[in-house]
């Protein structure tokens, strides 16, 4: 068939390709896919499927640890801030409505 030899590699317009990706259709040359668990993949979709199994790069487990601590500290911080403000506003009215009579 010359239907892959008339094709050109995605990134290198002026290289013949060699082979086209199973992830996203596109053909490349030799030198951008690579073999990867039985499958030529191109650059991208290795680093796409790579990616995947390396969950924690994106984002540092610390740093979604501090941000979860602070917005439950804040959370709960303002939660004892109204309730505290309720109760210095409670009483005054109970008092002199109620009990001191
Ligand atoms: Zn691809
Ligand atoms: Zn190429």
């Amino acid at each position: 068939m010359a239907e892959i030899s008339s094709l050109r590699c995605n990134n290198h317009p002026d290289r013949e390709a060699v082979a086209r990706c199973p992830d996203c259709r596109q053909s490349y040359c030799r030198e951008c896919v690579t073999e990867h668990e039985d499958r030529v993949l191109c650059a991208a979709c290795l680093g796409r499927l790579t990616g995947v199994h390396r969950v924690g790069t994106r984002r540092p487990g610390w740093i979604v640890f501090t941000i979860r601590c602070a917005a439950g500290f804040l959370l709960a911080w303002s939660c004892f801030y109204l309730f505290g403000r309720i109760l210095l506003l409670v009483p005054n009215s109970f008092h002199e409505g109620h009990i001191w009579q």
